[in-house]
C-alpha cells in the first residue's frame, strides 16, 4: 500500500510532459497491484482488507497522490 502511494507520487516527475492521464496510469498500472492487496480478490482473504470499503479508501488515497490529468481526453469522456 505504501509502495503504491510512492509510485503514485513519483508520477509527479512527469509533470512537465505535454499530456498526462492519471486514470490511464491508475487502471493500467496501479489497479492490478491494488487488487492484490485490498478488495474481494485479495488472497489470502483478510477481515478488514478484503472489503469494498477498504478498496475504496485505498484507491481514493492513490488517486489523490496522482497528478491531475492534462490534455488526455478522459475528462471529456466522463462528461459525456
Ligand atoms: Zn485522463
Amino acid at each position: 500500500m505504501a509502495g503504491l502511494l510512492a509510485l503514485a507520487r513519483e508520477q509527479h516527475r512527469n509533470a512537465k510532459a505535454e499530456s498526462y492521464c492519471a486514470n490511464w496510469y491508475f487502471y493500467r498500472d496501479l489497479k492490478p497491484k491494488l487488487l492484490l492487496l485490498v478488495g474481494y480478490e485479495r488472497r489470502p482473504a483478510h477481515a478488514l482488507l478484503s472489503s469494498e470499503a477498504a478498496y475504496d479508501v485505498a484507491s481514493d488515497a492513490i488517486y489523490e497522490a496522482l497528478p491531475n490529468c492534462r490534455k488526455c481526453g478522459c475528462i471529456s469522456l466522463e462528461a459525456s
